[in-house]
């Protein structure tokens, strides 16, 4: 169980920030023995960088604009391998037009997809909701169900978007939302030094409780966003960058072929 992040634990400030240096110079040098005592003593720093990170973005939160389950549930569907401003476009004429799980699932895919056309792999996108509408309304009289084990028997929805909808629209989630943001910038904390999305679940959720799970899942996504970028980790304006083990040295960690530290 997690601590609370009410009580301080361990290093309590960030290093200073030197905003006056530029890309062109070199990062500081943190030693190897340094790293190696950060990432012994990550995920019991954990609840202090959540809350660090917490104050760093304390806005954060699902940007999938949705007014009801079944829009949210869908809106996840289709943000897959494209952003969240992108499905907030095209949204507000699609869910207009097919409000509820019955009326989608009356459609066929043909009828949604010039709603859709705006985003990746449209076709595909169309024709999986559609089924998910049509399956709502079979097996569950048009509703979005409330559990995680009848959520992931829908067709085309992942343990990510099961969260996602407990967390956001039930207020339960069954645990941590792991995206690719999640999945690296976990990996970087040094919170888990696992790859398969189901295994950093249960690395992260067993660090915090219950309760902190969804804005845990929201505020490490927006970091994963602004700052901890895949490409270009913003080290010096991260508030956890006297903690967190791959600091100033994190771009090689979390991406797609991860790297993981081993020494
Ligand atoms: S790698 Fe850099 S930006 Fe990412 S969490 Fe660590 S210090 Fe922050």
């Amino acid at each position: 169980m997690a601590a609370s992040l009410l009580r301080p634990m361990g290093p309590s400030r960030p290093q200073p920030i030197d905003r006056t240096r530029t890309m062109s110079e070199s990062p500081p040098l943190i030693d190897p023995g340094t790293r190696k005592q950060r990432l012994r003593q990550a995920r019991d720093s954990a609840a202090v960088t959540l809350a660090r990170l917490q104050t760093q973005h304390p806005t954060a939160h699902c940007e999938l604009d949705h007014s009801s389950p079944f829009e949210l549930l869908v809106a996840v569907v289709l943000s897959a391998q494209t952003t969240d401003v992108a499905v907030n476009k095209a949204t507000p004429r699609l869910f207009a037009r097919y409000p509820d799980a019955p009326a989608m699932a009356k459609a066929t895919p043909q009828e949604i997809e010039p709603f859709v056309a705006s985003l990746g792999f449209f076709r595909a996108k169309s024709k999986a909701i559609v089924g998910l509408a049509r399956s709502l309304v079979t097996l569950h009289r048009g509703n979005v169900p409330r559990s995680l084990d009848a959520l992931i028997q829908l067709p085309g929805v992942g343990r990510k978007t099961a969260n996602v909808v407990l967390g956001v629209a039930f207020g339960c989630p069954a645990g941590i939302v792991v995206d690719t943001h999640v999945s690296r910038v976990s990996q970087r904390l040094g919170w888990t030094r696992q790859t398969d999305p189901t295994r950093i679940e249960s690395d992260i959720s067993q660090l915090f409780s219950a309760d902190l799970w969804d804005r845990a899942s929201h505020t490490i996504v927006i970091h994963g966003r602004r700052c901890c970028e895949a490409r270009n980790p913003r080290c010096s304006e991260c508030s956890v960058n006297d903690l967190c083990p791959s600091a100033f040295d994190a771009v090689r960690i979390g991406r797609k072929r991860p790297t993981l530290r081993t020494k």
